[in-house]
């Protein structure tokens, strides 16, 4: 344990009412927590032991590294939990670059960035089932961008894409691919839109991994999609507070290391390289990722995510039970179900989309608040598409 130092200021103590705001405010978070099933977050975490550190203003400005002026950085710890997520995602040695960002919607930001660097000719395809931020990003870097159909699973249309590829020959491909769609969990088969590539003989390209719902466990599949660094992506983002759990968003972002290299800047004002996208950094949440990883450690994880494989399998199975037409995709978290009336969504939290919802079963989601769920649209009438 840290026994912290009386170099505490003092004087920041609330008025009376102020505190009672605070209170009941952590009332209704604990109880709005109870009864969360429908977003890609966990809560099984403890980060309590982490909290001395918030008496400090770290920030991890600049290239995570480089030595930086500014002392409080917690650079190292970042370069500790990017280097883990590089071999989980089986980047080439030595050959890769990351950092901590506040989420995959800066990740995604970046490897679209890395791609129009190297491609400014480039056009960007993304398929229909793709996150919202996808569009806002390619608004942000006026790239030029084609959505794909996608396949009623929410996976690419690979023939769409083919098809697609074949008639703008003349204009270098960037793939946007999804590893874990925000509604179904349904994930861009990485190798076969390689080989749709070969097949075209169109070698100047990029491919960009959006695994920030599933890049949290997908090295722990069996088999694991192809998804990584081996299978072909250039760059992959994945986000922190999904999967592996974080009181603060935040995200990975991996890139092969030839790409970064086109866009770095020196910095006099940091003694830095600027490399990220925000200037001040989070040097908090690279202290509560690398606590999770190491306290986790790998069998943990794989554990964390068989578990939660385990519970998506039985929620599927106690849907259908009950006569509700509910289905995933292979290995997924996420088990899709027609829209169940307003007040259920409600309580539940969950989202929808063109007349269907889902739970993800994300390492929080117990039993009984399935069979809750379960029994609250039965009695709502609700279940059928
Ligand atoms: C959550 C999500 C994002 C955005 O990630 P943030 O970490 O919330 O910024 C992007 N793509 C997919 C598929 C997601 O599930």
């Amino acid at each position: 344990m840290i026994v912290q130092k009386t170099r505490r200021i003092t004087g920041m103590t609330l008025p009376r009412t102020d505190q009672m705001q605070l209170d009941q405010f952590y009332e209704q978070m604990e109880h709005a927590a109870s009864k969360e099933i429908g977003y890609p977050v966990a809560f099984d975490f403890d980060y309590s032991a982490l909290a001395p550190f918030l008496s400090f203003s770290l920030n991890n400005a600049g290239d995570p590294f480089m030595p930086m002026t500014y002392l409080l950085n917690s650079h190292e710890f970042e370069r500790e939990v990017v280097s883990f997520y590089a071999q989980l995602t089986r980047a080439p040695t030595d050959q890769w670059w990351g950092y901590i960002t506040n989420g995959s919607t800066e990740g995604n930001l970046y490897g679209l960035y890395l791609a129009r660097e190297l491609l400014p000719e480039g056009i960007v395809y993304f398929s229909q089932d793709s996150h919202y931020s996808v569009g806002k990003n390619l608004h942000f870097l006026n790239m030029r961008h084609i959505m794909i159909r996608s396949t009623p699973n929410g996976e690419i249309d690979y023939d769409d894409l083919r098809e697609t590829l074949r008639i703008r020959r003349d204009a270098p491909p960037i793939i946007f691919a999804n590893v874990g769609t925000t509604m179904k969990e349904a994930r861009d088969d990485i190798g076969r839109i390689r080989s749709i590539l070969d097949d075209l003989a169109i070698e100047s390209r990029y491919i960009h991994c959006d695994a920030a719902l599933s890049g949290g466990y997908a090295a722990f599949l069996e088999p694991p999609p192809a998804w990584d660094f081996a299978d072909g992506a250039d760059s992959i983002a994945i986000s922190g507070h999904k999967f592996l759990g974080s009181p603060i968003p935040c995200g990975i972002v991996l890139a092969r290391q030839a790409h970064v290299d086109r866009i770095g800047h020196s910095v006099a004002y940091i003694g830095s390289i600027d490399t990220t996208i925000s200037g001040s950094r989070n040097g908090f949440t690279p202290l509560i990722l690398w606590y999770a990883i190491r306290s986790l450690g790998l069998e943990g994880m794989r554990d964390r995510a068989k578990k939660s494989l385990a519970m998506a399998a039985y929620a599927e199975k106690m849907f259908k039970q009950a006569g509700i037409e509910a289905w995933r995709n292979p290995q997924a978290l996420t088990v899709v179900f027609p829209e169940p009336p307003g007040e259920v969504r409600e309580k539940w939290q969950l989202a929808s989309a063109n007349g269907y919802s889902h739970v993800i079963c994300m390492p929080h989601v117990r039993r009984e608040q399935i069979d809750e769920l379960i029994s609250d649209i039965r009695q709502a009438g609700g279940g059928c598409a």
